[in-house]
C-alpha cells in the first residue's frame, strides 16, 4: 500500500470557499517558503475564482501573485484549477484564447493544470488538456462528482479512461458539493484503481461533514492524493484539515509521512491570517449543513436561493422552489450542480415557481444551456422541455467552441485602442474579463477594505447589509440588495415613476436594467426585445407585448427596478 499525498488547497479553494477568494498575495508570500518545506504533492494556488475577485476586489495583478509564488515555493508543484473552455472566466472562450492562457499561465508558474467542465463534457476540455500537456504541464483531468440516476460508478470510470487515453497524468474525484458518501467513495475509486493507471485523487468538501470519513475509505480502495486545508481556513464549506489528516494516517499504509510540528507552526500562521477576514467570514459557511443530504443541493446553493428569494421578496416561496429544484434539474438532464449549471438551475426553479407558470421566463443563460452552448447534458432533454425553452430552434450537435471564431486578433487590438496594455499578458486579463479588466489594467481600481469584524459575527439589525457574498460551490457572489425603505437613490427613483399605464410594460422581478434597446419614438413590433433585464445573475430579454411606437422611457441602463415598475411606455 502506497503512501497518501496531500495536496493542501489553503492559498486557493480553502479561501474561495470560507472568505469569498478575499486572501491577499501579501498574506501568502511570508508563509509560501515553510509549506514549500512540507513535502506536499501539490500547492492549490491559483484559478477558479482567484483571477477574478484579484482584479475585482484586491486590485492586484493575478499574473503577478503566480509570479511572487513561484519565487517562493521552488520545490512544491504548483496548481490551478481550470474550468476546461471556460479557463477562469463565466463563459466559453475561443480555442486561441484557451491555448495561450494555458501556455502562459504553465510559463509563469503553473505545474498543475485541474482541468474540468460543469457537464462532465470532454469535448469542453480537449483544447486546454491538449495545450498544458504541450506546455510541458502536469493535467489532471477531473470528473465531477454528482449523485443522479444517470451517473453510476461506470459512467465515471469510462470518463476517466478516456481522460487517461488523453495523457492526463493523474485523475481527480472534484466533489465540490459534499455529496460522496463514504461508501461511494470507497466503491468509486476501488473501481478506479482497477481500469486506470494514473494517481487517484479525491477533492471532497465538508459541507455535509462526512468528507473526513469519505478521505478515509478513499485510502482503504488505494486513493494516491487527498486535498485538504490547514486547519484554520479548513471544515465548512471548506476541505478536511491538513494536521488532522496528516494525524489520522500515521501509522497506517496510508501514512503522508508529513512532520506535524512543522505543520503546526504553518497552522499558527493561518490562524491570525483568518483572524485578519474575520469580518468576511460568513457563519453559514462554517456550518455542517446536512440539507446536502436530504436535497442533494450544496449548502452554497441553499443560500443562494434564499438571497434570490429575499431579493424577489419572496421568502414564503422557499419550500415550493426546494421542490421545484430536482424537478427542474431532472428536466434538463441532471448536471452536477457546480458553476455555471448550479446558478442555471436554481435561477429557472426561482422563476417557475415566482412566475406561477413553469418556464414562462428562461433566461439566456438557460436557452444557451438547453441549446448545447454549455455542452452534452448528463441525460437528453426530452423534446416537450427544448420545445418549450427553444420554440423551433433545435440544440447544436457540435463541440460549442467550434462555433465561437478566433477571438484573439480581435481582443488584442481592443487592448491596445483602450491603451490598458503595458505588459503581453494584459491582453489574457482584458480577453477574460472585459468589463472589468480595463479599469484595473489602468489603475483605477481600488482594494476593497476588510471588513471591521462584528462582536459575535451579527450583523447590525437596525441596517440590512446592502450586499454580502453569496457561495455557490465555492464561487462567490456579491448580491446587492436595494431596500425599500432604506431612503436609497432607487427607491426614490422607483417612487417617482408612474406604475400602471396605458401600454406600460413592466418588470416581472427585481433586477437591474442591463440594456435598453430603443429609444423614445422607435416603433416596435410585438415581441421585439426591448430591454434586457439581468436579475439572479442572468439575462432576460424584455418583450414588446403590443406593436406601437416607444412613447417613453422611464429607465435607463443600470437602474435598479422591482417586480411592477414600469419600465417603458410603448403607445
Ligand atoms: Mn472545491
Amino acid at each position: 500500500m502506497a503512501q497518501v499525498k496531500l495536496t493542501d488547497t489553503t492559498l486557493r479553494d480553502a479561501h474561495q470557499s470560507l472568505i469569498a477568494t478575499r486572501m491577499r498575495t501579501r498574506d501568502m508570500l511570508p508563509i509560501a517558503e515553510k509549506m514549500d518545506e512540507v513535502g506536499f504533492f501539490s500547492l492549490e494556488v491559483w484559478g477558479g475564482a482567484t483571477f477574478d475577485s484579484s482584479i475585482r476586489y484586491l486590485n492586484e495583478d493575478p499574473w503577478e501573485r503566480l509570479r511572487a509564488l513561484k519565487k517562493a515555493i521552488k520545490k512544491t508543484p504548483l496548481q490551478m484549477l481550470l474550468r476546461g473552455q471556460n479557463l477562469v472566466g463565466y463563459r466559453h472562450y475561443s480555442d486561441d484564447i484557451v491555448i495561450k492562457f494555458v501556455e502562459h499561465a504553465a510559463k509563469t508558474g503553473v505545474d498543475i493544470f485541474r482541468i474540468f467542465d460543469a457537464v462532465n463534457d470532454i469535448r469542453n476540455m480537449e483544447v486546454s488538456i491538449k495545450a498544458a500537456k504541450h506546455a510541458g504541464a502536469h493535467v489532471q483531468g477531473t470528473v465531477c462528482y454528482t449523485i443522479s440516476p444517470v451517473h453510476p460508478i461506470p459512467l465515471y470510470v469510462k470518463m476517466a479512461k478516456e481522460l487517461e487515453k488523453m495523457g492526463c497524468d493523474s485523475l481527480c474525484i472534484k466533489d465540490m458539493a459534499g455529496l460522496i458518501s463514504p461508501r461511494n467513495a470507497y466503491d468509486l475509486v476501488k473501481a478506479l484503481k482497477k481500469e486506470i493507471s494514473i494517481p487517484v485523487d479525491l477533492h471532497s468538501h465538508c459541507t455535509s461533514g462526512m468528507a473526513p470519513m469519505s478521505y478515509l475509505f478513499a485510502c482503504e480502495a488505494g486513493v494516491n492524493i487527498l486535498d485538504t486545508a490547514f486547519s484554520p481556513f479548513a471544515w465548512g464549506t471548506s476541505q478536511p484539515p491538513t494536521e488532522t489528516t496528516v494525524a489520522a494516517l500515521k501509522g497506517t499504509p496510508y501514512d503522508t509521512g508529513l512532520d506535524l510540528f512543522l505543520l503546526t507552526e504553518i497552522k499558527k500562521y493561518f490562524e491570525d491570517i483568518k483572524e485578519k477576514y474575520r469580518g468576511i467570514l460568513d457563519p453559514i459557511s462554517e456550518r455542517i449543513d446536512t440539507n446536502v443530504l436530504k436535497y442533494q443541493i450544496p449548502g452554497g446553493m441553499l443560500s443562494n436561493l434564499v438571497s434570490q428569494l429575499k431579493e424577489q421578496n419572496a421568502l414564503d416561496k422557499y419550500n415550493d422552489v426546494l421542490a421545484e429544484m430536482p424537478r427542474v434539474r431532472e428536466e434538463l438532464g441532471y448536471p452536477p450542480l457546480v458553476t455555471p449549471t448550479s446558478q442555471i438551475v436554481g435561477t429557472q426553479a426561482v422563476l417557475n415557481v415566482l412566475m406561477g407558470e413553469r418556464y414562462k421566463v428562461v433566461p439566456k443563460e438557460v436557452k444557451d444551456y438547453v441549446k448545447g452552448l454549455y455542452g452534452r447534458t448528463p441525460a437528453p432533454i426530452s423534446k416537450e422541455i427544448i420545445t418549450k425553452i427553444l420554440g423551433n430552434e433545435q440544440p447544436i450537435t457540435c463541440r460549442p467552441a467550434d462555433l465561437l471564431p478566433p477571438e484573439l486578433d480581435k481582443v488584442t487590438k481592443e487592448a491596445y485602442a483602450l491603451g490598458i496594455v503595458k505588459k503581453p499578458e494584459d491582453i489574457l486579463t482584458y480577453a477574460l474579463y472585459p468589463a472589468i479588466a480595463p479599469k484595473f489594467l489602468r489603475g483605477e481600481a481600488k482594494e476593497e477594505a476588510l471588513e471591521v469584524p462584528k462582536p459575535n459575527n451579527v450583523r447590525a439589525a437596525s441596517a440590512l447589509p446592502s450586499e454580502f457574498k453569496v457561495e455557490v460551490d465555492g464561487d462567490v457572489f456579491d448580491v446587492k440588495i436595494i431596500s425599500a425603505g432604506g431612503g436609497s437613490v432607487a427607491a426614490k427613483e422607483m417612487a417617482e415613476r408612474p406604475k400602471a399605464v396605458d401600454g406600460a410594460v413592466t418588470a416581472s422581478m427585481q433586477g437591474m436594467v442591463l440594456k435598453v434597446k430603443v429609444k423614445k419614438g422607435d416603433s416596435v413590433a410585438k415581441g421585439d426585445v426591448v430591454m434586457v433585464l439581468e436579475a439572479m445573475k442572468m439575462e432576460n430579454n424584455i418583450h414588446a407585448p403590443h406593436a406601437g411606437a416607444v412613447k417613453e422611457i422611464l429607465v435607463k441602463e443600470g437602474s435598479t427596478v422591482s417586480a411592477g415598475d414600469t419600465l417603458l411606455i410603448i403607445g
